[in-house]
C-alpha cells in the first residue's frame, strides 16, 4: 500500500495534501505545526513504495500506537535490509492496531514480539484467522529460505504474536485506553479487512485520525463494499492504484473468457495464472466458475496448487456475514 497522507486543517478547514519526501522507505510528519496540536504521525513503510506499511501514531502523553507491522516486499536486494530493521524501537510501542492480514500490513508482527513488543494487537475476527495461515506460513518460508541466525522469526515467534491478538467486530466503538478509541469500518478489501477510525485525545484536543488500510473495490463479486467511514480530522489513505482506472468486472471476466478460451481451446494450452492466496484466488475460481456454469468456457479443468489458497478459501467460506446478497445466494 502507497500512501497518501491528507490532512484537513482543524481551524480553518482548508484542505491540503503533503506529499512524502522522496526517501525510500521512510518518511516522518511532524503535525505539531502549531503548538497546541500534539500528536504526531510517523511513517516506517508503505511511503513511496506499496509495501511495509507501518505507521506510527504518538500522543503527548508518550503513548505510541503503530498502525500495521508489514513485511516489505519486492524491494530486490534491498528488501532484506529494509526487514531488518523497524526504524523504532519495539518495546517503546503501546499499542498495535492491523488493518488486515496481507502480509505487506502484518508480516513483521513475528519480529516485534521477538524484539520485545508484549502489547495487545487489535484487528477484526476474521483477520485474526486469516493471520494464523499467514504468519504461520510466512515463518516457515522464513526457515526454508535463511539460516536460523539471519532468519526475521521463527514458527514459535509467529504463535507467540497470535497470542498477543485481540479482536474487536466492525462497527463497534472500544476503548484501548483512556483517551484511545478504536472502531473498525469494513473496507472491503480482503475478509476482515477494516479502516482503523481513532478518536484520541492528545494535548487536552480530541483528534479523530483515520487510516484506510488498503480500499477494497465497490463491485467486489464476493465481499461487502468499502464502508464510509466517519469524519475525521486527518486521513492516512492508501493510493496504490490512485493513478489507474480499472477495469468493469463484467469486462474482466470477459476479458478472462477471450484469454481461456485462446490458449486453451483454440490452441491447446495451457493458462498458469499466479495470484494471491487470500482474495484474488477466490475471486479467479468464482469467475472461471460462473464462465464455466454459463457454458463459456468448454470443458476446461481449473486446478489451485496452493495449500495455502485452499485453507483460506475455507477460512473465507466461513464468514457469510461479510459477503454481498448474491454471494451468499450463489453459494
Ligand atoms: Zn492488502
Amino acid at each position: 500500500m502507497a500512501l497518501v497522507y491528507i490532512a484537513i486543517q482543524r481551524e480553518t478547514f482548508g484542505f491540503f495534501l503533503l506529499f512524502l519526501p522522496p526517501n525510500r522507505c521512510r518518511s516522518r510528519i511532524n503535525l505539531s505545526y502549531r503548538p497546541l496540536l500534539y500528536m504526531e504521525i510517523s511513517f516506517y513503510g508503505a511511503a513511496q513504495n506499496v509495501t511495509g506499511s507501518k505507521h506510527l501514531v504518538q500522543l503527548d502523553n508518550g503513548k505510541r500506537i503503530l498502525l500495521d507491522c508489514g513485511l516489505f516486499q519486492g524491494e530486490g536486494r534491498n528488501t532484506r535490509e529494509m526487514n531488518e530493521t523497524f526504524g523504532f524501537l519495539p518495546k517503546s510501542i503501546d499499542y498495535v492496531i492491523l488493518s488486515h492480514a496481507h502480509l505487506d500490513h502484518c508480516g513483521l508482527l513475528p519480529k516485534l514480539v521477538r524484539e520485545g513488543y508484549e502489547g495487545k494487537i487489535y484487528c477484526t475476527p476474521p483477520t485474526l484467522e486469516l493471520c494464523r495461515l499467514v504468519l504461520a506460513d510466512s515463518a516457515r518460508i522464513q526457515r526454508s529460505d535463511n539460516p536460523a541466525e539471519s532468519e526475521l522469526y521463527n514458527e514459535e515467534d509467529a504463535e507467540k504474536t497470535l497470542e498477543q491478538f485481540v479482536t474487536v467486530p466492525y462497527n463497534k466503538n472500544y476503548t484501548i485506553a483512556e483517551g484511545i478509541e478504536l472502531l473498525f469500518t469494513d473496507a472491503g478489501h480482503v475478509l476482515g479487512s477494516a479502516a482503523v477510525n481513532l478518536t484520541l485525545i492528545s494535548g487536552g484536543e480530541t483528534y479523530r485520525v483515520c487510516f484506510s488500510g488498503d480500499i477494497g473495490r465497490f463491485d467486489n463479486r464476493i465481499l461487502r463494499p468499502p464502508q464510509p467511514f466517519p469524519q475525521a480530522d486527518y486521513i492516512i489513505c492508501e493510493s496504490t492504484y490512485g493513478d489507474k482506472f480499472h477495469l468493469a468486472v463484467e469486462n474482466a471476466e470477459d476479458r478472462l473468457e477471450e484469454i481461456v478460451r485462446e490458449t486453451c481451446l483454440e490452441r491447446g494450452g495451457k493458462v498458469i495464472i499466479p495470484a494471491f492466496s487470500i482474495g484474488r484466488t477466490q475471486e479467479l475460481v468464482y469467475s472461471l466458475n460462473r464462465l464455466a456454469e454459463a457454458g463459456r468456457l468448454g470443458k476446461i479443468k481449473v486446478f489451485v496448487d496452493s495449500p495455502m489458497s485452499v485453507y483460506a478459501t475455507e477460512i473465507i467460506k466461513s464468514h457469510r456475514e461479510c459477503f454481498i446478497d448474491e454471494m451468499r445466494d450463489y453459494m
